[in-house]
């Protein structure tokens, strides 16, 4: 039997740094669904399918191989790490992310890689839809200038010239798309632990994480 912890939050409240924290402290493997569906994302604007065409083209996702090697994404055998976190794909993500054609093949994809595998898998649906039976269910938040704030930094370490305003827009515009869509919208699950990373550390929220994991499986 494999155990799976389930990370969903709002954009910028530290899921993927928290996660990536945890599962190097586990030796779990870590998947980061949002790379995944910014690399469909990508895959949609590289073929030149507008996004309210995907639903008629959606055999391209079937041929999509998606795999994580050392935390990189890898979309049909090529690196697109860095390519998923451009602008264009951020603005088109959310809405290619509301289809039901897409959801549906992603959400098969990660089922399959955490029935093999000890697994924390981060997201917006991961709690209440892909893992209903994850071992633990965390549902991160923190305050929107906080989380505007890190992804700023984020941004513009990775080279970025975005301003602090362009990135609390899109935060707050990504957010209310992913919480009021039809499909597994964004949503604390009921049987999820929420904790507010506003005044934390990464390696606060870790460690508090680790606790309350290792004291439910010791319980089991
Ligand atoms: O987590 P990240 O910011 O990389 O996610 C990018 C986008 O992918 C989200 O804004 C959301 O639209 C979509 N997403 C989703 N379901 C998930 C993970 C991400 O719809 N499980």
């Amino acid at each position: 039997m494999f155990y799976s912890i389930a990370i969903d939050g709002p954009a910028g409240s530290g899921k993927s740094t928290v996660a990536k924290e945890v599962a190097k402290s586990l030796k779990y493997t870590y998947i980061d669904t949002g790379a995944m569906y910014r690399a469909i994302t990508l895959k949609a604007l590289n073929l030149g399918i507008n996004n309210l065409a995907i639903e008629e083209n959606y055999s391209f996702i079937y041929d999509t191989k998606l795999e994580f090697r050392n935390n990189l994404m890898f979309m049909d055998g090529v690196d697109v790490s860095k390519d998923i976190r451009t602008e264009k794909v951020v603005k088109n993500v959310s809405l290619v992310s509301s289809l039901k054609c897409v959801r549906d093949k992603l959400v098969i994809m990660q089922r399959e890689m955490a029935k093999s595998d000890n697994v924390i898998m981060d997201g917006r649906d991961i709690g209440t839809n892909v893992l209903k039976d994850a071992t633990l269910k965390v549902f991160l938040n923190a305050a929107i200038d906080v989380r505007a704030l890190r992804r700023y930094y984020e941004l513009k370490e990775s080279g970025s010239d975005v301003t602090y305003d362009d990135t609390i827009i899109d935060i707050i515009r990504r957010d209310n798309f992913d919480s009021n869509r039809l499909h597994n919208p964004l949503k604390k699950a009921d049987d999820a632990i929420e904790l507010d990373t506003s005044l934390y550390t990464v390696e606060e929220v870790r460690d508090n994480i680790i606790k309350i994991f290792k004291e439910l499986i010791r319980n089991e």
